[in-house]
């Protein structure tokens, strides 16, 4: 039976949301097919969302690449996937809820100011004649508690960590955490798998997500690929492209980052199929 049956037949909704800076690369590909494999062990839908709000950073021609590359590997999205640079009109709403709660504030500081730790609160109480720059989050004092489907309980004190943090850029651009809560609750989705580099920044989407009224979904934070330099695999250290002739050995690597064993598998649908049953096994997903 292919991966796909029965999908849609439980609330889950999974994503994958790449930013479109290059096409796919092994790390990339782990948290694609972690997604897509939690998805599909659950029996839920599965979503792409191009995150193309950081202009500058975006190459062309990325996004509809990384599409194919998805197609290539057998990892179809379950609908049209959506574009973050088309949302504009939601992130401005959910900044003006914000501001009316008094819960975001102008922010006139430049980065050189604020430099590298967290933000020190200089304008939360009045921009002292300096021009607004950035919108922040006002952020609650106090540790914050969750849970991690991989990593266990977790805790982060958003204030003393990050401070007030950015939602609008100084460039006018919308910022990442800002975005991708608006979008995650505007596309139901139930439950979030990503690279394990983007678990401290939960806490922070949760903030937001209690500051909009909006649910929390549950997380699960995978392994990362690491380049030759102990970092996080990424195109800036050298990522290879994905080697998309035979599909089922890029899916394979993918698979042994997840902690999947070697699957016996002649086609690539048998291979997805096989993985979805190892997944399900690994972590007692339930349909
Ligand atoms: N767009 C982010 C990235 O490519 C991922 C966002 C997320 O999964 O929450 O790193």
């Amino acid at each position: 039976m292919p991966a796909h049956c029965g999908a849609g037949t439980s609330p889950y909704v999974g994503r994958f949301a790449p930013s479109p800076t290059g096409l796919l690369h092994a790390g990339s590909l782990a948290a694609a097919l972690a997604s897509w494999l939690d998805a599909r062990a659950h029996g839920g839908r599965w979503l792409v969302r191009i995150e193309d709000v950081d202009t500058p950073r975006c190459v062309a021609g990325a996004a509809d690449g990384i599409l194919a590359q998805l197609a290539a590997l057998g990892l179809a999205p379950d609908e049209p996937p959506w574009w973050q640079s088309a949302r504009s009109e939601a992130y401005a709403q959910a900044l003006a809820a914000l501001q009316h709660a008094g819960l975001a504030y102008p922010c006139g500081c430049s980065r050189k100011a604020v430099g590298d730790g967290p933000y020190p609160g200089t304008c939360r109480n009045g921009l002292h004649g300096k021009p607004a720059r950035a919108w922040r989050l006002r952020v609650p004092d106090g540790p914050l508690r969750w849970h991690d489907a991989r990593l266990g309980a977790q805790e982060q004190d958003v204030a003393r960590a990050v401070g007030d943090f950015v939602i609008r850029r100084a460039d006018g651009l919308w910022a990442y955490q800002l975005a991708v809560v608006v979008d995650d609750a505007a596309q139901g989705i139930t439950h979030v798998v990503r690279g394990e580099d983007l678990a401290d920044n939960t806490p922070r989407q949760m903030l937001l997500q209690r500051a909009l009224g909006l649910p929390t979904p549950a997380y699960r934070h995978t392994p990362l690929v690491l380049a030759a330099d102990g970092c996080k695999l990424s195109k800036q250290n050298g990522a290879a492209p994905l080697d998309l002739t035979q599909p089922q050995l890029a899916l394979a690597a993918a698979g042994a980052v997840l902690g999947l064993p070697a699957l016996a598998a002649a086609t690539l649908p048998d291979w997805l199929a096989a993985a979805v049953s190892a997944w399900r096994d690994a972590t007692r997903a339930r349909p």
